[in-house]
């Protein structure tokens, strides 16, 4: 934080989601000077609530966004490419139950629609399977009305989290001072001009002020709250909306894409690590974001309909739930599910005559890359630099197995470092002592919910949160009543997902 003071970077970035890691990578591989701050932690907004699906998203097809559908996929490719460890082809089913002739034919249609938007890509191609091989692929469907089911490709990132920390991890390789635990209280202005924040350290409670030449707000949903001050009394940009998932024992073999029988609504059951996804909703949001949490409506809606496609299945139990909000770009008089998923980049000097800062908000999981790329782009020209993007090409830290030497030397060197933390999942002692001294592990939730999957077992770390806390402590010079505080603190993170877990 203190080599921080007094220097001016070229881009100060806001916001540690997957947009804002995926601009400090980009821009410190191009060799700007970056610096990134996380009010609280990497990945801890909307990016570690998602379906974790990489994909160009059938829906949009609906929607008639061939544009997107088309560069969605070519980034579905290039991950594929440069994350092999992170992100996996999924391959689904949809299912179809009496479908009405019309309905056939807009499938037919939409299926080829996805196969000839992504020509060039790596996955298998669609392929019709009848009733008896769809049921032998998927034991678990409702036999009553069956049909059969379209089988197409899209990918998974099983572990999104990791996917913004080797981002930044990536960036403050290149470079890049990266501050999670901190946040932009207030913009450094000069008359029109903004040239940087002043930011809390919430760890340390210092404040500072950041200089940038230019200052990116990625804050996802949190844009209209912390970009008010420089453009008050005018429209809000955002339009918000959450969507819930139930983690639910593992449920199906594949991949489903289905339609809710109450509404229409496409939602997925997707196998994860060893549970099931089931998701998502999609009503519109109006609070704090950091307090978004699924409701017994949400959870009734998401359970009845996959207890209807899947009647034996283990939808009763729910091990944990979350809950996001997106950050769809404003348009009136269109339903939720309408609002177009695509990003937007505010030039504040065009827009609100207020030169020095660019915000960019929306877009998927999926178009992070490109959309990094884009702002990139657009901060360099203001910079008055020409390096162009290598991310495309570059691969993410970890493909090479790096992770996986690291932590296995670390238990060489302590083999009590190689037990496994907790009775319910494998994870061992060094992957926390790893992400505490390489990866700005600061809290127990940042070790257990985004470093390691420790806190994405059923459990959620909390049977081992003393081992942890012990094993922490002694890293970061922690006494008993911080411990303990941090333990209270890791549970009180955790409540808002285990509202609805059957004990
Ligand atoms: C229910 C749901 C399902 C989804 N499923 C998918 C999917 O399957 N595939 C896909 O591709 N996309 C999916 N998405 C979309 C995707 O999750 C988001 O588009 C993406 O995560 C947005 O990333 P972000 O970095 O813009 O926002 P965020 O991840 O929210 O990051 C913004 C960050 O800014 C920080 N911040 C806020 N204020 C400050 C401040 N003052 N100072 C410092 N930091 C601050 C926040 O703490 C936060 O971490 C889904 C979204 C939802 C809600």
């Amino acid at each position: 934080m203190r080599s921080l003071s007094g220097r001016t970077v070229d881009l100060l970035i806001i916001g540690g989601g997957i947009i804002g890691a995926g601009i400090a990578r980009d821009a410190a591989l191009r060799g700007l000077s970056v610096a990134l701050v996380e009010q609280e932690d990497f990945a801890s907004g909307t990016t570690s609530r998602p379906t974790r699906l990489i994909h160009g998203g059938l829906r949009y097809l609906e929607l008639f966004d061939f544009a997107l559908v088309r560069s969605d996929m070519r980034e579905r490719e290039i991950l594929l490419r440069i994350a092999p460890h992170l992100v996996f082809p999924l391959p689904f089913l949809l299912p179809l139950y009496r479908p009405s002739l019309w309905y056939q034919a807009k499938l037919r249609i939409g299926m080829q629609l996805y196969d000839i938007l992504s020509l060039d890509k790596s996955l298998p191609k669609r392929r019709w399977l009848g009733r008896e091989e769809t049921l032998a692929a998927e034991p678990a469907l409702d036999p009553d009305g069956l049909q059969g089911a379209w089988r197409f490709y899209d990918a998974q990132v099983p572990l999104v989290e990791r996917l913004v920390i080797e981002n930044v991890v990536d960036a403050a390789t290149h470079g890049a001072l990266v501050l999670n635990h901190a946040r932009a209280n207030s913009y450094l202005r000069d008359g029109d001009r903004v040239g940087g924040a002043v930011v809390l350290d919430r760890m340390a409670g210092v404040e500072l002020a950041l200089r940038g030449r230019l200052t990116v707000n990625a804050t996802g949903p949190w844009l209209d709250r912390t970009i008010a001050p420089l453009r008050s009394g005018a429209k809000p940009l955002l339009r918000l909306t959450k969507g819930i998932h139930l983690v639910t024992p593992r449920a199906t073999q594949q991949a489903h894409v289905l339609f809710a029988r109450r509404d229409d609504r496409l939602f997925f059951v997707v196998p994860w690590l060893d549970a099931s996804i089931v998701g998502t909703t999609d009503t519109d949001f109006d609070g704090d974001p950091a307090a978004a949490a699924a409701t017994e409506e949400d959870v009734r809606y998401l359970r009845e309909e996959a207890r209807r496609a899947f009647p034996n299945a283990p939808f009763d139990e729910i091990f944990f739930t979350w809950a996001g909000v997106r950050a769809l770009v404003r348009e009136e008089g269109v339903s939720e599910g309408e609002v177009s998923r695509k990003h937007a980049l505010y030039d504040h000097q065009r827009r609100d005559g207020v030169a020095g800062v660019v915000s960019v908000v929306g877009g998927k999981i999926t178009a992070y890359r490109a959309i990094a790329e884009e702002v990139t782009d657009l901060a360099a020209r203001k910079l008055g630099r020409d390096q162009r993007a290598s991310t495309a090409e570059a691969m993410l830290p970890g493909a090479d197995g790096s992770r996986a030497r690291a932590i296995a030397a670390l238990a060489a060197g302590d083999p009590s470092l190689a037990t496994p933390l907790c009775p319910h999942h494998h994870g061992v002692a060094a992957e926390i002592v790893h992400a505490v001294r390489h990866e700005w592990a600061l809290t127990i939730g940042d070790a257990l919910l985004r470093r390691t999957a420790l806190g994405l077992a059923p459990c959620q770390g909390l049977d081992c949160v003393d081992a942890v806390a012990e094993l922490m402590g002694r890293l970061l010079g922690w006494d008993a009543e911080r411990r303990a505080r941090e333990i209270a603190a890791y549970c009180r993170e955790v409540e808002p997902m285990r509202r609805f877990s059957v004990k």
